[in-house]
């Protein structure tokens, strides 16, 4: 595997009883992508996610993450990845910055506790107990602890559940940061809107497989047909079509001028996500 590859997945599997978690995936994330998997519940990211992160074994197919094979890595590999997991818990007892302070001893290259406090926008809380935080803030403090260890690789799980509108945007602002800094993040959501704004790939997982791969705008749109519609006396009409400028022409030319009520809409990512799911349930 090249330097420039991060995770590597070939022919993955884990079975739970008779459930196929994941069944049968492949990928690859390069150094430096932000990279999102999408999917409704129960398809699969988070079983993915966690044989990567080396806390769960896999049934078959092969796995690199950072050059290793997460299954058997050791404390040095471990130490090059951030964590964030979906239901993270910490004392409660501790300080913002006792908690983060006593993680970050356990790396050999730790951030700053106090930079690492400002980065998450944490630094009014810092001397505040964990007990005493709003669900959003205690988010915080699990991404904090996800990055204190300057991880080359970061991991984080339904990151951003929970959270306002406000502090999800500044959270985003928080991971572009991160990605800007060469951090290469893998990070599962069900919200199509923040795979959209963070990822520059994204991977749709439904079932425990890989059912669409590539740029959000390219799942979103390019490929996919468009749907020109127009009025006509007898009430609105439309067609589905992938050369969507003849289409027009063709009406323009049947009509003898301007189309009446002429839309033209690409199906969004929203609507191409809810076909792909809908498609495997
Ligand atoms: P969500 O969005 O709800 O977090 P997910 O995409 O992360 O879902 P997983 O948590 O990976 O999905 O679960 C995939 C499938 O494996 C589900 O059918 C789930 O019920 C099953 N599963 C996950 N963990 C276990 C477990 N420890 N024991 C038995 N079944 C499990």
């Amino acid at each position: 595997m090249g330097n420039d590859t991060a995770v590597r997945v070939s022919g993955l599997r884990k079975r739970y009883g008779d459930t196929a978690a994941v069944d049968g995936i492949d990928l690859e994330i390069a150094c430096g992508e932000v990279f999102a998997l999408l999917g409704p519940n129960g398809a699969g990211k988070t079983t993915t996610v966690e044989i990567l992160e080396g806390f769960r074994r896999r049934d078959g197919g092969t796995a690199e993450v950072l050059g290793e094979d997460p299954g058997s890595a050791g404390r040095l590999w471990r130490a090059r990845i951030g964590i964030v997991l979906q239901f993270a818990s910490v004392g409660p007892e501790l300080t913002v910055r006792e908690t983060i302070a006593h993680f970050a001893a356990f790396y050999p290259r730790p951030r700053d506790p106090d930079e690492v406090i400002e980065l998450v926008g944490l630094a009014e809380k810092a001397g505040a107990r964990i007990s005493t935080l709003s669900g959003g803030q205690a988010r915080r403090v699990d991404v904090a602890l996800g990055i204190v260890g300057r991880p080359e690789l970061l991991f984080l799980d339904e990151p951003t559940t929970g959270f306002d509108p406000q502090a999800r945007r500044q959270f985003w602002e928080l991971i572009r940061q991160l990605a800007d800094g060469g951090v290469t993040v893998v990070l599962t959501t069900h919200y199509l809107e923040e795979a959209e704004a963070l990822a520059g790939r994204l991977a749709v997982l439904a079932g425990g497989r890989v059912v669409a791969i590539g740029e959000p705008s390219a799942i979103g749109g390019a490929g996919r047909r468009t749907r020109v519609g127009w009025d006509t006396p007898a009430g609105r009409r439309s067609v589905q079509t992938a050369t969507p400028t003849q289409a027009v022409g063709d009406l323009a030319r049947q009509i003898g001028g301007e189309i009446p009520g002429l839309t033209v809409t690409r199906p969004t990512l929203e609507d191409t996500y809810l076909e792909l799911i809908g498609d495997r349930r």
